[in-house]
């Protein structure tokens, strides 16, 4: 029947102030009871405006009607069809800006939340599959992919599919990379990105860890070794500093540091080798995601007070409006208008607190957002002995710098086209080493884009 509510079924949560001293996963999923009621507001439109908002074109009213219907496998295998990762997007996607936003339940009251539903489906999946994907026939042809990140495994496996040979080489010592080293366990946990890494091997992937590409072996000594074409999928995981005085000091991190040993070496399990300093006051800066997960990464660790330090308004911050609510639910306070413009230390060099100057907005600048400037005499010092430095990442220049006849931006982005090719024949790229830091559906998006073009390269070389 029909649900006309105009609010989505909440999600179940753990309680804010027991979340924020542990790891566990925040969200709890719905019940099957939630998902069919919650699909059943999906009016099922003719003319799919949610689909356009996808960026993958996930069939959503014919998996919800699937849901409907308590048919949670087909609803999967409807899925399935475009993303590669669904219990992953369903969870980290910023589905208010993509599909949800198109939802026409959303012109008055909430949208359907696609985004919960795919989390269930995949969820359901997940819990009742039986065994793993069988291998596909082999087509005797090779391929690589650098990066086991979501762009990387999204093209590892459909080529896989095709029956390529496909060997993924990775620099760190496990497969997933933001997925397992920055999206922190209580977002999106490792066991969930291991099922699917499982899969993936399950086609015949081979994935090599603790291999850098450009250290280890090069882009051309792979293709010596017989890969016919090669994908970069190696990310933006270059952390940017402000260049402030004191960013040297005991106690500074960038986010990317402080997020790899918290997630990946699990800094927070007490027999950790590789412990973070414990601190009481942490000043995170930024405010865009990884800025959030930093900071209830920061309490979760025991700190008492956890600033997020920001030049603009929280209007203006990067951030999905959930991760900031769950932030300011989990008591990290915002110290918006606000800029850093040295960091203080102490006889030992280690951060005794973080100067800042007070902000107000002015004229829209160059990104439409409003221009902060300073307000005069406004400086002040917070004291901290943390400083967690989010304020973006770039591509890591040691691919770009080993690979002959690879064109990249100034910034370093790694130039291709709208299928991958980039300026050097037979390697393609895609995922956040084209674009910067975007989403995980974009990646997974590029991944795919490219594993066609791939295909299509290979192909028309042995015709
Ligand atoms: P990555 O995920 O960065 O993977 C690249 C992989 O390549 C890494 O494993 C890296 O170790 C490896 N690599 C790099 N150089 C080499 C080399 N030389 N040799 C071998 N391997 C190499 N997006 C969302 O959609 N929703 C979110 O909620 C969200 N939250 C985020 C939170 C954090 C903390 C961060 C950092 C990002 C977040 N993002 C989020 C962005 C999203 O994770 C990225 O856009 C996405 O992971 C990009 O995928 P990718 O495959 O291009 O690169
Ligand atoms: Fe929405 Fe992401 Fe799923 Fe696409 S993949 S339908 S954007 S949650
Ligand atoms: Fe359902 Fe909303 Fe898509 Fe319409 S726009 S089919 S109501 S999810």
């Amino acid at each position: 029947m029909a649900n006309m509510s105009l609010l989505k079924n909440p999600m179940p949560v753990q309680e804010p102030l027991v979340r924020n001293g542990n790891f566990k996963e925040v969200a709890l999923g719905y019940t099957e009871d939630q998902a069919i009621d919650e699909a059943n507001r999906c009016l099922g439109c003719k003319n799919r405006p949610c689909v356009g908002g996808c960026p993958v074109a996930v069939d959503i009213p014919d998996f919800i009607a699937k849901v409907k219907e308590g048919d949670f496998e087909s609803a999967y295998q409807i899925i399935s069809k475009s993303s590669a990762l669904p219990a992953v997007c369903g969870r980290v996607c910023p589905q208010e800006t993509q599909c949800e936003s198109r939802c026409v339940r959303g012109i008055k009251g909430e949208p359907v939340a696609i985004g919960r539903l795919e989390r269930f489906v995949a969820d359901w999946h997940m819990a009742h599959a039986e065994g793993a994907p069988e291998m596909p026939e082999q087509n005797g042809h090779k391929a690589a992919v650098i990066g086991a990140g979501p762009s990387g495994l999204t093209c590892a496996g459909d080529l896989a599919r095709m029956g390529y040979k496909v060997t993924v080489f990775e620099a760190l010592h496990l497969a997933g990379g933001v997925l397992v080293y920055g999206i922190p366990e209580f977002r999106l946990p490792k066991a969930i990105v291991q099922k699917e890494i499982e899969n993936l091997k399950a086609l015949g992937v081979e994935i090599n860890t603790n291999i850098v590409i450009g250290k280890t072996i090069t882009v051309d000594e792979l293709f010596a070794k017989g890969y016919e074409a090669i994908f970069i999928g190696s990310g933006a995981g270059l952390p940017r500093f402000m260049n402030i005085p004191g960013e040297n000091l005991k106690g500074v991190y960038s986010a990317n540091e402080y997020l790899t040993r918290t997630n990946l070496m699990k800094a927070y399990l007490p027999d950790s080798d590789t412990p973070i300093m414990s601190a009481k006051n942490v000043a995170v800066v930024g405010g865009g995601n990884v800025a959030m997960d930093a900071a209830r990464c920061a309490k979760r660790l025991g700190a008492e007070n956890v600033y997020i330090v920001y030049r603009r308004g929280k209007e203006e911050m990067p951030a999905r409006n959930e991760e900031i609510e769950h932030a300011e639910e989990e008591e990290i306070i915002f110290k918006t208008l606000n800029n850093p413009v040295e960091i203080l230390g102490d006889e030992h060099k280690c951060v005794k607190g973080i100067k800042c100057v007070e902000m107000e907005l002015g004229e829209p600048d160059e990104s439409g957002r409003r221009r902060p400037v300073v307000k005069d005499g406004s400086e002040f010092v917070l004291d901290v002995d943390c400083v967690i430095m989010s304020i973006g990442t770039s591509p890591n220049p040691l691919i770009r710098n080993t690979t002959e006849g690879l064109d990249t931006q100034k910034w370093g982005g790694i130039i291709a086209d709208e299928n991958g090719q980039t300026s050097r024949e037979g390697v393609f790229a895609g995922g956040d080493a084209v674009t910067g830091a975007a989403t995980v559906i974009l990646a997974m998006g590029a991944g795919k884009t490219a594993a066609k073009a791939m295909d299509e390269y290979i192909r028309s070389k042995n015709a």
